[in-house]
């Protein structure tokens, strides 16, 4: 069995090998620990070898293990990857970093309230159906840039575009695809690749790759 500092060395080496032919730096790709699902202790080791940014999709696990482990890394940055609802923004926006799952403009109103509330600006990913998939979270395609005129009216601080192309089929021209929105709409971050398609996602533009299983192990 690899240990932490091992898996986390491979994904890192892996983003600064397919950095050098895409002409990018591997500093300006942040890597984001997915550790849904994961408990302290294999959380801890991962943090001892120096990971530092770290992802949940579910506020309530969050707010049960990151407090601890933050109190001792105040340095940890914590990014929700996850689905969000409506009346857990208030817990999101005091709890995270950043989103990477606004969609909808019931949870933006509801994301400008809380931010307002307790004055806290949280960077926010829009995060787009890439795919067109019912089934699937994320602002369609068609609605986008409307979208994005409303983020910004509402002053919410805007990190960039986020996906999660459809299982099974390539994901190269959904990532190709979510890039150019991007650059469409003057967007510098782009939060796309996981597991299984980060370094595709890199070469292709990813600024942030959202990374579970390489790091952690299968979920139980
Ligand atoms: C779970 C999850 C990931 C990480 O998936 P792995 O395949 O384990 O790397 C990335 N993004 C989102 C939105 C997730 O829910």
């Amino acid at each position: 069995m690899e240990n932490a500092a091992t898996r986390l060395a491979e994904v890192r080496g892996n983003i600064a090998r397919v950095c050098k032919p895409a002409r990018r730096r591997p500093e300006d790709v942040t890597l984001i620990a997915v550790s849904k699902t994961k408990g302290a202790d294999a959380i801890k080791p991962l943090i001892d070898a120096g990971q530092r940014v770290f992802g949940e999709n579910r506020v309530q696990e969050a707010q049960g293990k990151w407090p601890a482990l933050r109190e001792a890394h105040p340095d940890i940055e914590l990014h929700l990857i996850g689905q969000l609802q409506s009346n857990k923004a208030d817990e999101a926006v005091a709890l995270f970093d950043v989103i990477h799952s606004l969609d909808r403009p019931s949870l933006l109103a509801a994301l400008a309230k809380a931010m307002e509330r307790q004055g806290r600006r949280v960077p926010c990913f829009v995060q787009v159906n890439i795919g067109d998939e019912a089934q699937k979270g994320g602002c369609p395609i068609a609605e986008l840039p409307a979208f994005l005129d409303a983020v910004r009216a509402a002053d919410i601080p805007l990190a960039g575009l986020m996906c999660i192309p459809p299982a099974d089929i390539e994901p190269a021209p959904f990532f190709a695809l979510l890039a150019k929105l991007a650059a469409d709409h003057g967007l510098e971050g782009l939060s796309m690749g996981m597991s299984g398609d980060y370094e595709t996602a890199v070469m292709l533009g990813a600024t942030h790759v959202r990374v579970g299983t390489a790091l952690f192990g299968a979920r139980g």
